[in-house]
């Protein structure tokens, strides 16, 4: 079978989820010639203020999402969460890329876990778990310390309880609120990293090089790159986001995040299959960054040369990090990008900045 044709600039992309990189990927495509369509719940959402079109309905409202659908040439997601049901009833109508398979094995965690081990991928050690009684066979057999995860909707953090030397596993389990979960040994790393590649709707793939990413309470604080690992590791993490992309015949984007061992081995820890934060310095550090190869992979173009032209760190502007947008424009290697978010809640992540050191300067 011939591959599709790719979209022509001029048409209409639509994305399911009106938050920051669903604005930085408007963005992008709006640089490419195309118009983008949001569809979200919130309403003046940071990428509907960037987007052409907006849709503002909940993810299960069934006649919004087929007037969406016959909107658009394409649809793709800022945000995997959204039910099978409405991804089924997009698909009947028009190509939706990555497909309903990537999204399922993305939102959840013990799916996740099988495929990256059925693909010889390592992971931290990790058991189901559906109870107490299976929570207590778990620690038993992982030991402790080790983090108790929800396998599904968990993010920067939350639904995670970490089991310490003397925490009650009751109360753990409470305290992580779902009737499944799945817990993990816990990762004494010498760091994490994430690796982001994209491919094409004919098999090519790129991939940006690894990332090092520091995290404070729980989310995403800085990205640095280069990473500082041996090059062999730093192909080995590109090697398994390839082979991930490749094992879910993926159209689009995947970033994997992996701790990296103090005895120098990957253990992967989640994926996600869209633009991501740790991917945020490519715009600034990159001949093409994340979201115009996000573009490029999901209306069947040619994908970007991903390589990297400056030294970068990005840090996120969480809360009321963002009353820095001043400061951060004094500097002459900053490059600011904020959300268009009304609101500084504390966690909230309103924008970023990544600080560049050119490699042609000596
Ligand atoms: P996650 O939601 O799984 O990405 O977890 C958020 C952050 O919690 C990770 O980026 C790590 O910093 C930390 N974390 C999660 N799982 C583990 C683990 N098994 N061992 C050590 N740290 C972890």
């Amino acid at each position: 079978m011939t591959d599709p044709a790719p979209l022509p600039p001029g048409g209409t992309i639509g994305i399911i989820g009106g938050g920051q990189l669903g604005r930085m990927a408007a963005l992008a495509a709006a640089r490419l010639g195309y118009r983008v369509h949001v569809f979200s719940p919130e309403a003046d959402s940071p990428a509907a203020q960037v987007a052409a079109f907006a849709t503002v309905a909940a993810y299960t409202d069934a006649a919004a999402l087929e007037t969406f659908a016959r909107a658009v040439d394409v649809v793709t997601f800022e945000f995997e969460n959204v039910p099978a049901d409405s991804v089924r009833l997009l698909s009947a109508l028009v190509p939706v890329r990555p497909s309903w398979r990537v999204l399922d094995v993305a939102q959840d965690r013990i799916h996740e876990k099988q495929f990256f081990n059925a693909n010889g991928i390592a992971t931290p050690p990790w058991r189901e778990v559906a109870g107490i009684a299976d929570l207590a066979a778990a620690v038993a057999e992982i030991g402790r310390p080790a983090v108790l995860k929800t396998t599904r909707l968990g993010y920067d953090g939350k639904g995670q309880a970490r089991i310490a030397a003397d925490t009650d596993l009751a109360a753990a389990w409470e305290s992580m609120g779902a009737p499944v979960g799945v817990l993990e040994g816990f990762v004494d790393f010498a760091g994490e990293i994430s690796v982001i590649v994209a491919r094409g709707i004919d098999g090519a793939w790129a991939g940006f090089e690894p990332a090092w990413n520091v995290h404070a309470n729980h989310i995403l604080d800085t990205t640095q790159v280069p990473a500082p690992l041996a090059a062999g590791l730093a192909a080995d993490a590109v090697a398994v986001a390839r082979r991930c992309a490749e094992a879910l015949d993926l159209v689009g984007l995947l970033a994997v995040e992996m701790f990296v061992t103090r005895d120098g081995r990957l253990l992967a820890n989640e994926m996600a299959p869209r633009p991501h934060n740790s991917g945020h310095w490519t715009i600034d550090a990159c001949v093409t960054d994340q979201f115009e190869q996000f573009i490029r992979a999901v209306c069947g173009l040619p994908l970007g040369n991903p390589e990297r032209h400056s030294d970068a760190v990005m840090k996120n502007l969480i809360g009321d990090d963002v009353n820095e947008w001043l400061e951060v424009l004094r500097d002459p290697d900053a490059k600011l990008h904020l959300y268009g978010k009304a609101e500084a809640r504390a966690g909230r992540k309103m924008g970023h900045v990544t600080r560049l050191r050119p490699r042609i300067r000596s």
